[in-house]
């Protein structure tokens, strides 16, 4: 049982009924949330839906508007920010210039009741865990980005805090080296079994990371679920639409047999085969959302496959492992697909204004009504 699985697992952060107003603008609407321990937890949502006013509420930075956030059981809403076992990291990163790697490390835990030798013990641990040994005496400026974004991380970890919030930590990165970092911070959460919770606007970073992730959109919680169901069972046009490429079709639903129904296009496409749980009635208006890399392209037509239409490539996009065709059917629309290249050495199967056909089973969208 993964811990949000399992109803006797008590959450370590308890969201209940949280708002947040600036003024007459609501930042954050209602939030019911559990975070629970040892999780990597993302909030990831467009700029302004919110994601940085709930890590402030949990810093004890700001203080909601409404509703009660609960760690372990503890209304932590008269707890002022420096007594919570929370830490922030900021995309700044903060650090001090002047004192070096080591003393930036210990800044904190000499401000804090512990005997010297044990703070030399605690620093000496977040070095290593940070790999940054070699680089203790160094000052901020000696050393690289990365560098500094693991200083940094060391420091807000150098206290145990219970929960580390961290606000686009990776931000400043440039693509490679955020993609290596994103496995560090993996690691180093996994060793340390502190929970985390970071934002982020990049949805593979979160994807990447994360135990759970909470898609956010104008305050409001939409889908908060593991990165595969958010992928593959999003819960809306939202949600499928903000993680990764996604073709959406709109059309009327026609229940077949139990569990299967065609959607009838608007522009005179063949009925799309999909399966759909219960409850839906002849003629609901639905979006139906499958992915790119579930459809597969093809110079003859296939006879095994739920659902074929024939198109014209108007576009190829060649991304080295996958290449992405974007297909117009007769009907107008357009219809991306993708297929991988690993098994294609120097040999480029088809080609622009060329008529192929577009192929998916029945079990590779989703029918979604909202
Ligand atoms: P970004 O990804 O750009 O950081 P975000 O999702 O973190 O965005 P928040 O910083 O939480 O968004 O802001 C949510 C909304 O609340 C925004 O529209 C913002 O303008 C507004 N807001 C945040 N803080 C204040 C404040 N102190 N006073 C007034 N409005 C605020």
């Amino acid at each position: 049982f993964a811990p949000w699985d399992d109803p006797t697992k008590k959450p370590l952060i308890r969201f209940e009924g949280v708002t947040k107003r600036f003024g007459d603008f609501t930042a954050v609407d209602n939030l019911d949330l559990h975070i629970y321990e040892r999780e990597f937890f993302a909030l990831l949502g467009p700029s302004g839906c919110g994601k940085t006013t709930i890590m402030r509420i949990l810093a004890g930075f700001d203080p909601p508007s409404e509703g009660t956030v609960w760690l372990d059981d503890v209304n932590i809403a008269p707890v002022p920010p420096n007594k919570r076992p929370v830490n922030m990291m900021f995309q700044s990163y903060a650090l001090f210039p002047h004192l070096s790697v080591y003393d930036n490390i210990a800044f904190g835990l000499k401000r804090s009741p512990m005997p010297k030798s044990e703070i030399d013990g605690r620093v000496q641990e977040m070095l290593r865990l940070t790999r940054l040994e070699k680089f203790a005496r160094r000052k901020p400026h000696q050393i690289s980005g990365g560098q500094r974004q693991r200083v940094a991380l060391a420091r807000s970890l150098a206290k145990a805090p219970k929960l580390l919030l961290l606000d686009e930590p990776l931000g400043a990165l440039d693509k490679k080296l955020r993609n290596d970092t994103q496995f560090e911070l993996m690691d180093i959460q996994e060793k340390t079994g502190t929970t985390f919770v970071i934002v982020t606007h990049d949805q593979e970073e979160a994807m990447t990371v994360a135990s759970r992730v909470a898609v956010m959109d104008n305050g409001k919680l939409m889908q908060v679920a593991t990165p595969d169901r958010i992928y593959e069972a999003p819960n809306s046009v939202y949600v499928a639409d903000f993680i990764g490429d996604v073709n959406i079709i709109e059309g009327n639903l026609r229940p077949q047999e139990p569990g299967k129904v065609l959607i009838d296009w608007t522009e005179g496409e063949a009925p799309i085969r999909a399966e759909a749980n219960g409850g839906l009635t002849e003629g609901t208006r639905v979006s139906y959302a499958v992915r790119p890399e579930k459809i597969a392209v093809s110079a003859e037509r296939p006879d095994d496959r739920a659902n074929v239409v024939q198109g014209k490539i108007i576009d190829i996009a060649y991304l080295g492992n996958i290449s992405t065709y974007h297909v117009q059917l007769p009907s107008g629309h357009m219809i991306s697909a993708q297929m991988t290249n690993s098994r294609r050495i120097e040999r480029r199967d088809f080609t622009w204004e060329d008529t192929v056909w577009l192929s998916w089973t029945d079990t590779a969208g989703i029918v979604l009504t909202q």
